[in-house]
């Protein structure tokens, strides 16, 4: 793909794009407390250090108005939520979704502390986002909404204080006119996003990396659980950065032949007999959309997350599965690449039939880690190789599902309650240290 289709791709969807209304009446906060707490209270952390984890550490609430390209002018509201930086600089991606609310960036930016102590980079936690659909605006208006947020927002970052970078809806294009208005009042600063273009100091690999995160993860589980991953049948929901990357990974490193299904905000594909993952990608940078492919049966998502598959990988939006739908999962190994695609409800129900769940901040945290290199590189003013980069990937991923495993397995616990009181556990000493 070429610079300019890789800095279009993933985000800015389709001109005609509708999206799908997701599941707003799910409180984000509260699954992620739910999840907080089951862990805080086994690994015994002290009531004001969960106090302290539970609420964030500043919440900034901008308003963007914009003039749209018909000369009407448009006022956006625009989020950014700092949650913890006991370990270092708030860290987190921008949203551009119509649902983005306030209190699902808090959520998302808890989620960040969470995954940056994981996987042990010097970062905390933040989440930004802007109400607003990107796909009904113009590139011009996109830019100008994005140079107006980082105007907003500008007293809280800093390549040493808060460092966003992409999430649904945006892209490297995006984190390009951030790193190019802060720097027109601060001066160069490349290290003050991360995704960015490779052209202006993103690194080798970042684009793929929450895909390859993902990737290492599904292998590491399925050899952990007994599946083999080229001949189980998996299912992918969303295809856009994670969820493309990780189908294209899968196929092209695994040697996963029966990647059955895949879907996007219009609809799901599916073939028995396995996709061809290179093929469907060049269908969605034709068409906008996965669906319609030649030698494909249409189904939906609904469908797709209810299919007789080995390996489900949510890669959407958050709320995927939940009470209402849980019953239909036929799958044993769901690997969360989107961040709480699965509720807790749903989730006390799929531990019950003994359904296996990497959990979103295990395997997702693939992005931020090599956001983490990326700033290094920045920091260090030198450019790492791609091998290199994906090296580095390799070792933290797998160092992060050997300390998960190994906690789950020798305290019986689930993979997810493994992984946050790996998390904790590190919140916990490093608060006791700074306080
Ligand atoms: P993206 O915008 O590139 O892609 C999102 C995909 O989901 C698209 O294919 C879109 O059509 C599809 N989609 C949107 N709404 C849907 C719906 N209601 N039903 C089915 N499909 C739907 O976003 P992304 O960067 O791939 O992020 C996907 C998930 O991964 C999000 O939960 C995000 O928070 C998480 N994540 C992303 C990164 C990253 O580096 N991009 C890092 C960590 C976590």
């Amino acid at each position: 793909m070429s610079q300019a289709a890789v800095l279009e791709s993933n985000v800015l969807s389709p001109p005609d794009e509708k999206h799908r209304p997701a599941v707003k009446h799910l409180d984000f906060n509260r699954i992620t407390d739910t999840q907080f707490n089951e862990a805080a209270d086994r690994i015994k952390l002290e009531p004001e250090i969960q106090s302290l984890l539970r609420s964030p550490y500043r919440e900034l609430i901008v308003q963007i108005p914009v003039t749209m390209d018909d000369g009407k002018l448009e006022i956006f509201h625009g989020y950014r939520v700092q949650h913890n930086a006991v370990r270092g600089p708030y860290k987190g991606g921008i949203r551009y979704h119509p649902e983005v609310d306030q209190n699902e960036v808090r959520s998302l930016a808890a989620l960040m502390t969470w995954k940056t102590a994981l996987v042990d980079i010097p970062f905390g936690g933040a989440k930004g986002g802007v109400t607003c659909d990107p796909s009904q605006m113009s590139r011009g208006e996109l830019q100008r909404l994005t140079r107006g947020l980082t105007q907003k927002i500008d007293m809280c970052l800093g390549t040493y204080r808060d460092i966003p970078a992409p999430d649904v809806n945006t892209n490297a294009q995006v984190m390009a006119w951030m790193m190019d208005e802060y720097g027109k009042k601060h001066g160069y600063t490349p290290g003050i996003v991360t995704g960015k273009p490779v052209n202006l100091g993103g690194s080798f690999g970042r684009e793929e990396a929450t895909g390859r995160g993902t990737m290492i993860i599904t292998r590491e589980a399925c050899q952990a659980f007994g599946i083999d991953i080229q001949s189980a049948r998996v299912a992918i929901q969303g295809f856009g950065n994670v969820g493309s990357w990780t189908a294209k990974l899968l196929q092209r490193e695994l040697g996963a032949k029966k990647i059955v299904a895949v879907s996007d905000v219009f609809g799901g594909i599916f073939n028995p007999d396995g996709l061809d993952i290179n093929a469907v990608v060049r269908h969605r940078d034709e068409t906008g959309s996965v669906c319609g492919m030649s030698g494909t049966e249409p189904l939906d998502n609904e469908g797709l997350l209810a299919l007789d598959v080995d390996v489900l990988i949510p890669a959407a939006l958050g709320g995927a599965i939940t009470s209402t739908n849980v019953d239909n999962i036929q799958a044993k190994l769901i690997v969360e690449a989107a961040n709480s695609p699965v509720t807790p409800g749903a989730e006390q129900r799929l531990r019950s039939r003994g359904v296996r769940i990497a959990p979103d901040i295990l395997v997702n945290a693939g992005g931020v880690t090599v956001s983490y290199f990326e700033w290094v590189q920045n920091l260090q003013q030198f450019r790492w190789e791609l091998e290199t980069v994906n090296a580095k990937l390799e070792e933290h991923m797998v160092r992060a599902w050997v300390d998960v495993y190994s906690e789950s397995d020798s305290g019986k616990v689930p993979l997810r309650v493994a992984a946050y009181s790996v998390a904790l556990r590190r919140l916990g000493e490093a608060t006791r240290q700074r306080y």
